[in-house]
């Protein structure tokens, strides 16, 4: 097993808030580890982070044992982090298939939108990026959608056009903020699914997601934070057991299902 990802001591003040405090964990490759805790404990932060979105106010990321502080935020996608974001970003008058290609476009040479006068070379590379982009709504069972417009999709397939657009670059870490959210039982298992076929491909993925039964199925290790502080780490089974985190996040979601 190999380090990918190592952070230590990260920390991100807003103003007096301390949205994340101190916190250390590392990841391996092709591994899936779940961050997980109530809302507003800094996990969206720490993505933030990590993707180069905000930087740390104090603190170490790094990746592939190269230091990250000093990368700018589009050079991620050619180090090989991708993610999506907890709310929807998708490009509603264009083709799914666009979508995804977007994905690609700090790989292109020339670039994707760019290629008004097509170029013989941009002409071929665009046809490889858009072969690329089909292989992956193939693999997130989006095939025969291609060219309809996103916006006329429904939300649980964008999620998953989100998720072939970080995918088609081949990261090697894929950070993902809440992407079961909305989606219904099948939707998640389908999902589930995916983020398997993902790891077997050879991708990191870090997970930020409150359904439990998603994590417990796909997650081979669990981060949990609390108040912006790590109060637990450990397996599926270790995290379902432990006091603090039953007491500070578990119960509460039970609570939450109780009550329908
Ligand atoms: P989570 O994703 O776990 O729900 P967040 O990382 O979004 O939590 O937020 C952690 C804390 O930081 C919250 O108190 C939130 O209000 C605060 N916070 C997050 N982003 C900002 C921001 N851009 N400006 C000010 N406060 C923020
Ligand atoms: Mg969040």
């Amino acid at each position: 097993m190999t380090m990918l990802l190592d952070i230590r001591g990260l920390s991100r003040d807003f103003g007096g808030v301390k949205a994340v405090s101190e916190v250390d964990f590392h990841m391996n490759t092709g591994e899936i580890l779940a961050l997980i805790g109530p809302n507003g404990a800094g996990k969206s932060t720490v993505l933030n982070m990590i993707s180069g979105v905000i930087p740390p106010s104090s603190g170490e990321i790094s990746f592939e044992n190269q230091p990250m502080l000093q990368v700018a935020g589009h050079a991620y996608a050619s180090l090989g982090i991708t993610r999506t974001f907890q709310n929807l970003q998708t490009f509603d008058d264009m083709t799914v298939v666009e979508n995804v290609m977007v994905g690609m476009h700090s790989k292109g040479k020339s670039s994707l939108f760019a290629c008004g006068i097509k170029l013989p070379t941009a002409r071929k590379e665009e046809k490889e990026m858009r072969e690329q982009a089909l292989k992956w709504l193939d693999l997130v069972g989006l095939p025969d959608i291609s060219s309809r417009l996103a916006g006329s999709l429904p939300y649980g397939k964008l999620r998953l056009m989100e998720i072939a657009r970080a995918m088609v670059s081949g990261p090697k870490l894929l950070l993902l903020d809440e992407p079961a959210a909305g989606l219904n039982h099948t939707e998640t298992a389908e999902m589930s699914r995916l983020f398997k076929e993902i790891r077997k491909s050879g991708t990191a993925i870090l997970l930020v997601e409150h359904d439990m039964d998603m994590i417990m199925q796909v997650a081979d290790r669990i981060v949990v934070l609390d108040q912006g502080k790590k109060i637990a780490e450990g397996t599926p089974q270790e995290i379902q057991e432990n006091k603090s985190v039953i007491a500070a996040y578990l119960g509460e979601e039970e609570e939450e299902l109780v009550k329908g």
